[in-house]
C-alpha cells in the first residue's frame, strides 16, 4: 500500500510565519508522479459522517441538482480542480466560482457509495469511526483509483455551505485537499495553497485553490486544450422520454457521448462507471446535441460531453437535473359509459385553456404511451380524432358516428391539448359500444 498522506493540524499560524519569511517565490507545488486517467475520474462518497453538523446543509443549490450535506460539499470540492466552472460557478458563499483547474481534467461526480469497498481504488471518499492520530483526513492516491479517510472520530466536521466555526473542520476544504492528492498532486510549500499540508480549524479558505494549486494540476495533465467540450445550456425537456438539447462547443459530428451520474451504483461500493449514451450525432457545426432522456439509469448530478481521443476529451461537467414528468389528467372529459353502434354519440372536453388544439385519441387499451415526454393513458395502438381549437372557455365538444363495425367492441377515450408543444390529458371514459 502506498504511503498515507495527512493534513495535519499542527500550529497553522506559526508555520504560515516561518514559511514566509523564506520567500514565497521559492515555494511551491510537487507532484506524487502520476496522473489519473480518463477511467478513474470518478468519485463518489460513502456519507457516513456521524457528526450531526456533517450533514445539516439541507438546501438544495440549482447549480448543484440532488445533492446535500457531506456529498454536496464533497462534490463541490472535488469539482474546484476541474477545467471550467461548473455550469455558472456558483453554490460557495466563500468563493467566487467553483471549477478553477484550467487544465485537461475534469472530475465525474458519481453521487452515492454503500460502502468504501474492498482495496483502495474504489475512488471513494468516507469518514472510517477511526482516530486519525492527529492527522484530520488522508488519501491512497493511485493511477489505477484511490480512496480518501476523513478521521471522523477525532475531529468534527460540517459541511457548510457558509463558513463553519471554530473548532469545526471544513469538508469541502479538507476534501479539496485531499482530492488534490487523488489526482497527484503532493503537498505544496506554498502557504497559500490548497496542497499546503496544515488547515485552520474553522478554515474554509482552501476550498479555492490558489495560483499554485493551479499551476500544480496543469503541469500534470497539461493546460485545457481549447478543443475541449464544453456545455452552455440544456433546452428542451428534461423528463424521461422527452427531448432535450444539449449546446456548446467542440461536439463531434458522428460520435458525440454523453456521460451522466449514475443511479445504478448507489447500492454498491466498487465501479465508477458512469451512465454513457453514445454515438449520438452533433449538428450545428458541433454546438448542439439533441438526445431522447432515458427513463432510468441516470440521476441527478452532472452531464459531461466526452468525444474520441486523448485527455482533453472529457468535457468540463454542467448541471443536470431530471424534469419531472408533465401532470396527467388536467383536462375533464365527460361521455356516455355506453354508445349504440350506427348512432350519434358526444364527448365534451373541459378545463382546458382556451383556443388550444385538442383531440379526442381513442384505443382498445389503457396500457399508456408517451409523446415528447409526456405520457397519456391509452395503449397502442391509438388513433387521434383532431378537432380543431378549444372555445373561449376552454371547452370542446365532439360528436361523432359510431360505426357499425363497433359492435360488441370496448373503446377507451382520452382528450388531449397541445399548445406551443405542451401536451395536457384527461381523465380516461371507458365506452361500450351496443
Ligand atoms: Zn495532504
Amino acid at each position: 500500500m502506498r504511503s498515507i498522506l495527512k493534513l495535519s493540524l499542527g500550529s497553522a499560524l506559526l508555520l504560515l510565519v516561518t514559511s514566509m519569511s523564506m520567500g514565497v517565490d521559492a515555494l511551491g507545488y510537487a507532484t506524487l508522479g502520476f496522473s489519473l486517467p480518463l477511467t478513474q475520474r470518478d468519485i463518489r462518497i460513502n456519507n457516513n459522517f456521524d457528526d450531526a453538523i456533517a450533514n445539516n446543509n439541507l438546501s438544495t443549490h440549482p447549480n448543484w441538482p440532488g445533492y446535500v450535506g457531506a456529498e454536496l460539499a464533497m462534490w463541490k470540492a472535488a469539482y474546484e480542480w476541474g477545467s471550467s466552472p461548473f455550469g455558472d460557478g456558483s453554490g460557495d458563499p466563500t468563493q467566487l466560482l467553483i471549477g478553477e483547474g484550467g487544465a485537461n481534467f475534469n472530475p465525474l461526480w458519481n453521487g452515492s457509495a454503500s460502502g468504501s469497498g474492498s482495496g483502495w481504488r474504489n475512488n471513494i471518499v468516507h469518514a472510517p469511526n477511526v482516530s486519525g492520530g492527529g492527522a484530520i483526513a488522508w488519501t491512497y492516491p493511485s493511477a489505477d483509483g484511490w480512496l480518501i479517510e476523513f478521521a471522523d472520530n477525532s475531529f468534527e466536521f460540517a459541511d457548510g455551505p457558509d463558513d463553519i466555526a471554530y473548532p469545526e473542520m471544513d469538508i469541502q476544504a479538507v476534501g479539496a485537499h485531499e482530492y488534490g492528492h487523488a489526482l497527484g498532486l503532493d503537498h505544496s510549500t506554498n502557504p497559500t495553497a490548497t496542497m499546503y499540508p496544515t488547515i485552520a480549524a474553522g478554515s474554509t479558505i482552501e476550498r479555492n485553490i490558489a495560483t499554485d494549486d493551479r499551476n500544480g494540476i496543469q503541469s500534470i495533465y497539461g493546460v485545457k486544450d481549447a478543443a475541449m467540450p464544453y456545455i452552455d445550456s440544456i433546452l428542451g425537456s428534461t423528463a424521461p422520454g422527452a427531448t432535450a438539447i444539449i449546446l456548446g462547443g467542440n461536439f463531434d459530428a458522428n460520435d458525440s457521448r454523453l456521460w451522466f451520474n449514475s443511479d445504478l451504483l448507489n447500492d454498491k461500493d466498487s465501479g465508477g462507471e458512469p451512465f454513457k449514451i453514445s454515438n449520438l450525432a452533433a449538428t450545428g457545426g458541433g454546438t448542439q446535441i439533441a438526445f431522447t432522456v432515458p427513463s432510468s439509469g441516470l440521476e441527478d448530478g452532472a452531464v459531461h460531453v466526452k468525444i474520441s481521443g486523448g485527455k482533453h476529451t472529457l468535457g468540463e461537467g454542467h448541471p443536470f437535473e431530471l424534469g419531472a414528468m408533465p401532470p396527467t389528467d388536467t383536462l375533464q372529459l365527460q361521455g356516455p359509459a355506453i354508445g349504440y353502434a350506427g348512432q350519434n354519440v358526444s364527448v365534451r372536453v373541459s378545463n382546458a385553456r382556451p383556443s388550444v388544439y385538442y383531440g379526442i385519441q381513442y384505443s382498445f387499451s389503457t396500457n399508456g404511451h408517451a409523446i415528447g415526454g409526456h405520457l397519456f393513458d391509452l395503449g397502442l395502438p391509438y388513433w387521434t380524432d383532431r378537432n380543431g381549437l378549444t372555445n373561449a372557455a376552454g371547452e370542446g365538444i365532439v360528436t361523432r358516428r359510431l360505426p357499425g363495425a363497433s359492435l360488441g367492441k370496448t373503446f377507451y377515450l382520452e382528450a388531449i391539448t397541445l399548445d406551443n408543444g405542451v401536451y395536457e390529458d384527461s381523465n380516461v371514459i371507458r365506452m361500450d359500444v351496443h
